[in-house]
């Protein structure tokens, strides 16, 4: 194993301290080898979001000599873990907006087009106006598609107009829903909040949403006219299970429903009314003044179409794509690699995940370019700023198989904390987007 093997653990560590600490540990791709800085490879990238700029950054100070593309129609960056502060009044809405044009390496050349069909066996990405881009090598880091279609009469266009919310949509379906939000806030009513079966990104979003929301209830007046519940399609509401039952007791003490193995199918927007779907098939309708729709997640659809994604086991479903979750290396074709919610690798999907990953990605893919074997490896760590009322946090923090990774020996990981709640609300924005330029 090389000595950059280690990046993990290493980067892991400085991940929310950014600045020069962290810059050490990236200089570890000082040690490329000459057959990889000398190379002119055609590398393509697909997704200019937090994996495919971070990862075109890196590469374009590691790799003087290759040809880097990167394909996505979108211009707008998107702030992501930003959109939960949103959604609950906490921030504007332009503050999780930039350019993607800020970010984007000069040396790269940016297709404004969308990745339709990969042909793997051909080494090349058709887009979508049928222009063909041949690679020697790929990253595929195109995130993930919202299945809001799966719930029958569902319109994110209606997202904020009665009582309707969703965070995840959009920064703008994420400020329409703090409207619903807030009124619900003064009005109180029947909230609902959901949570679908498939893998999602940021598993703590949906319950910041709720616990953000207990708290806008209490500030507001709305609390004693209000019955909040949590449906989950799972059978719990996190996947760790001292946090589970934290949550699951918080929730009694606000004496909201919760429900398992209930998945949200269908919503009547005019009526106000929610269908959900039970594990043996029944259906349930109930009527609602608020409710928080969390859609369904899979791979866009390119990569669930394509020979990239899983054929079998539990990824297969959402088409994910098959990475070896340790190297992030294509099982089947070794020049492709993934990077992002769009891995079909178990827990991750968050922004945390992507910053320590993105490293060994680059790392891997420089050592296949040199013929060598990827030697670093990810533990899968993931993070998850657990926002329990406004101004208090928990800060879980997490690997592959569930132990705890927590960065700061002196945050209890199961103590909600200010400082926890600081660091989401100031201190992660910085860090992500010295992360998109490949400081940090
Ligand atoms: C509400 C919410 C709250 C979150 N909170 C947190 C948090 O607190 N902490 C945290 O660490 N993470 C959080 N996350 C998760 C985090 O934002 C994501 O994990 C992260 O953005 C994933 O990066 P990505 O590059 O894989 O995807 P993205 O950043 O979404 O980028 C994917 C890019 O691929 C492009 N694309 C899609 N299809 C194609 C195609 N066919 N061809 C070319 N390009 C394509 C898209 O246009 C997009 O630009 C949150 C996410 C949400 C939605």
């Amino acid at each position: 194993m090389s000595s950059l093997s280690a990046l993990s653990g290493i980067n892991r560590r400085k991940f929310l301290l950014g600045g020069a600490a962290a810059m050490a540990a990236v200089a570890g791709l000082g040690a490329i080898p000459a057959r990889a800085e000398q190379s002119n490879a055609k590398i393509v990238i697909t997704g200019a979001g937090a994996a495919g700029i971070s990862i075109a950054n890196r590469l374009a100070k590691a790799l003087p000599n290759a040809n880097i593309t990167i394909i996505d129609r979108r211009e707008t960056h998107y702030y992501w873990p930003g959109l939960t502060l949103v959604a609950t009044g906490a921030w504007a809405k332009s503050k999780v907006l930039d350019r993607n044009a800020s970010f984007m390496p000069s040396r790269v050349n940016w297709i404004k087009e969308m990745a339709d069909v990969y042909e793997p066996d051909n080494k090349r990405v058709i887009t979508d106006t049928g222009r063909v881009v041949e690679y020697d090598f790929l990253v595929v880091a195109s995130g993930v598609e919202y299945n809001y279609d799966a719930i029958e009469g569902m319109d994110v266009n209606a997202i904020g107009q009665n009582g309707l919310a969703s965070v995840y949509n959009s920064p703008d379906a994420a400020a329409k829903t703090w409207d619903a939000i807030r009124k619900y806030s003064v009005d109180g009513g029947n909230g609902i909040f959901t949570l679908p079966s498939t893998p999602i990104r940021c598993a703590g979003a949906p319950l910041k949403m709720t616990l953000l929301t207990l708290d806008r209830l209490q500030q507001n007046g709305g609390a004693d006219k209000a019955q909040m519940s949590f449906y989950s399609a799972l059978n719990g509401v996190f996947g760790l299970p001292w946090y589970n039952d934290f949550l699951l007791n918080r929730f009694a003490e606000h004496d909201m429903d919760v429900k398992f193995r209930h998945e949200l199918s269908a919503v009547d927007i005019g009526a106000r009314k929610a269908t959900f779907t039970q594990e043996d098939g029944n259906q349930f309708t109930t009527e609602y003044d608020l409710l928080h729709v969390v859609p369904p997640m899979r791979a866009p659809r390119s990569v669930r179409e394509s020979n990239l994604a899983w054929t079998e086991g539990n990824m297969a479903a959402g088409g994910w794509l098959a990475v070896d979750r340790d190297t992030l290396q294509h099982l089947t074709y070794p020049e492709v690699f993934g990077c992002g919610d769009v891995n079909g690798t178990p827990r991750g999907k968050t922004a945390a995940t992507v910053k320590m990953s993105v490293p060994i990605v680059v790392q891997n893919l420089i050592s296949v370019i040199a013929g060598e074997e990827p030697e670093a490896t990810f533990d899968g760590y993931t993070s998850c700023p657990l926002l329990t009322r406004f101004g208090a946090a928990m800060l879980i923090e997490f690997d592959y198989d569930g132990n705890l990774t927590p960065t700061y020996s002196f945050i209890d990981p199961k103590k909600e904390s200010w400082f926890a709640w600081i660091m989401k609300d100031q201190m992660l924005k910085p860090t992500y987007l010295q992360m998109l330029k490949g400081n940090v």
